[in-house]
C-alpha cells in the first residue's frame, strides 16, 4: 500500500487529482466543504473508472479497488494522516493561505504541501506557512486523467527534497513531469497566451474572422483545435482570468494585454461550450470556414506561430524552464504538435527573428518586441 495523499478541493481538478492518485495505489482523503461537490466527485470518479473497465484500461476488480481506496469527507481533519496534501480548492490567494495554515495545524512536519494554482504566485502561498521548505506547486493540466502533464514549481525556500519526492510520485502515477521556476503562468499558460490573444487580434483588425483563424491554425499548422473553439471549451471566463492575471502579475506587459473582445464575450455570459454561446453558437450547426485563399490562411497562421516561438524563446532566455521542459509542457500540456524550440529550429531562428522585426517595425508596439534570446540561440548556433 502507497502513502496516504489528500485533496482538498472535490470540483475539476481535485476529483481528477483524486482518481489519479488512487488509481496509482495511494490511500487517498479527498474533502471538500460543500456535501453537493463531494457527492459530484463521487459519482464522476465512479463513472470514469467504470469507463475505464470498459475500455479493458483496467479489469473491474482494479476499478473498485482504485474507487475503495478514496475516502470522501467534509473534514479537513481527516488529512491528519496524509504524506502529501494536493490542494485544489478556489483561486483565491487568501483562502488558499488561509487553508494551508490550517493544514499546517493538522499534517505531521514532514507532509509535502502542493498548490495546483493555475496562475497564483507559489511564494506568496509558501511564504504563508510557517514552514515553507515543504511546499511545492503542483500545476496539473485538465482532464487530470488524461493529460500527462504536470508542472512542478519549488518555492524559494523549497527543499530539493520535497522536489525529488513529488518528481518521484509524478513519475509513477504515470505522469510527465517539468519543472518552471515561479513566475506567471508557469511555462505553458505564459508560452500560450498568444494562441488565444493574437487570434482575437487578427479577428479585431478585420482581417479574418473566428472560423477562418480557427481553419488557418488547424489547416496550416497542425494544432488539433483552433484558437477560437478552444477558448469555448476552455470557458472565456477562465480563459481571459487567466490572461489578466498573467497580464497583471507581468507588471502590465503588453504582450500580455488582454482583448476587450474576450472581455465582452464574459460580461455577456458567452462562456462558450458550458454556456451554449462563445465565439460560436452551440445551439445551431457550427460555423466552419472553407476559406481557399491559401495566402490569407498562411499569413494569419505564421503570424500566431512566430508570437509563440517568440514566447517560448523569452522563457528559455529568462530560464523559466530548460529547453526540453518547454517543448515538453506545450507538447503534453497543450497537444501542440511540435515543441516550439524545435519548429524554430526547422524554419529558421533567423526567419522566426525577422518574422518578430517585421511585425514589430510595421505596428510599433511592444507586444511584438523579438525576444533577446533569438540573438543568443543565433550565436550559440542553436
Ligand atoms: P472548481 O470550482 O471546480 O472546484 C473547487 C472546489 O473547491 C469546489 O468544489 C469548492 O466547494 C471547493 N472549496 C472551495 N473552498 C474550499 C475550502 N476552503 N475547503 C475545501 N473545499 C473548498 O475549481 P477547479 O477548476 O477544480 O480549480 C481548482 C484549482 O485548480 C484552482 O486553483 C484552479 O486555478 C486550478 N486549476 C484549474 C484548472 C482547470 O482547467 N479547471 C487547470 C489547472 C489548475
Amino acid at each position: 500500500m502507497k502513502l496516504p495523499i489528500g485533496i482538498v478541493g472535490a470540483g475539476t481538478m481535485g476529483a481528477g487529482v483524486a482518481q489519479q492518485a488512487a488509481m496509482a495505489g495511494h490511500e487517498v482523503t479527498l474533502v471538500d466543504v460543500n456535501e453537493q461537490a463531494l457527492r459530484k466527485s463521487q459519482s464522476l470518479i465512479e463513472k470514469n473508472l467504470h469507463r475505464l473497465a470498459e475500455k479493458k484500461q483496467h479489469t473491474p476488480e482494479q476499478a473498485q479497488a482504485s474507487f475503495g481506496r478514496i475516502y470522501f469527507s467534509h473534514e479537513v481533519n481527516a488529512l491528519q494522516d496524509s504524506r502529501m496534501v494536493v490542494e485544489a480548492i478556489i483561486e483565491d490567494l487568501g483562502i488558499k493561505c488561509k487553508l494551508f495554515q490550517q493544514l499546517e495545524s493538522i499534517v505531521a512536519d514532514d507532509c509535502i504541501l502542493a498548490s495546483n494554482t493555475s496562475s497564483l504566485s507559489i511564494n506568496a502561498m509558501a511564504s504563508s506557512c510557517s514552514k515553507p521548505n515543504r511546499f511545492i506547486g503542483l500545476h496539473f493540466f485538465n482532464p487530470v486523467p488524461l493529460m500527462p502533464l504536470v508542472e512542478h514549481i519549488p518555492a524559494l525556500e523549497t527543499e530539493q527534497k520535497v522536489l525529488e519526492t513529488t518528481l518521484e510520485w509524478m513519475n509513477q502515477w504515470g505522469k510527465c513531469s517539468v519543472v518552471a521556476k515561479d513566475t506567471p503562468g508557469f511555462i505553458v499558460n505564459r508560452i500560450a497566451r498568444p494562441y488565444y490573444s493574437e487570434a482575437l487580434r487578427i479577428y479585431e483588425e478585420g482581417i479574418a474572422d473566428f472560423a477562418t483563424i480557427d481553419q488557418a491554425m488547424t489547416e496550416i499548422h497542425g494544432f488539433k483545435m483552433g484558437p477560437f473553439a478552444l477558448m469555448d471549451f476552455i470557458g472565456n471566463d477562465i480563459n481571459y482570468a487567466v490572461t489578466k492575471s498573467v497580464w497583471e502579475a507581468c507588471f502590465f506587459e503588453p504582450r500580455y494585454k488582454p482583448s476587450h473582445t474576450q472581455r465582452n464575450l464574459v460580461l455577456a455570459n458567452w462562456f462558450g461550450r458550458k454556456s451554449g454561446r462563445g465565439f460560436y453558437n452551440y445551439s445551431q450547426e457550427l460555423e466552419t470556414s472553407q476559406v481557399h485563399d491559401k495566402l490569407l490562411l498562411t499569413t494569419i497562421a505564421n503570424r500566431i506561430l512566430f508570437l509563440l516561438i517568440n514566447e517560448a524563446v523569452d522563457a528559455y532566455y529568462f530560464n523559466v524552464a530548460t529547453k526540453d521542459d518547454i517543448e515538453l509542457a506545450m507538447t503534453k500540456g497543450v497537444n501542440y504538435p511540435n515543441g516550439l524550440l524545435q519548429w524554430a529550429v526547422e524554419l529558421g531562428i533567423n526567419h522566426c527573428m525577422e518574422g518578430m522585426e517585421n511585425l514589430y517595425a510595421h505596428y510599433k508596439e511592444d507586444r511584438y518586441r523579438p525576444s533577446p534570446g533569438f540573438r543568443k540561440l543565433i550565436a550559440n548556433n542553436c
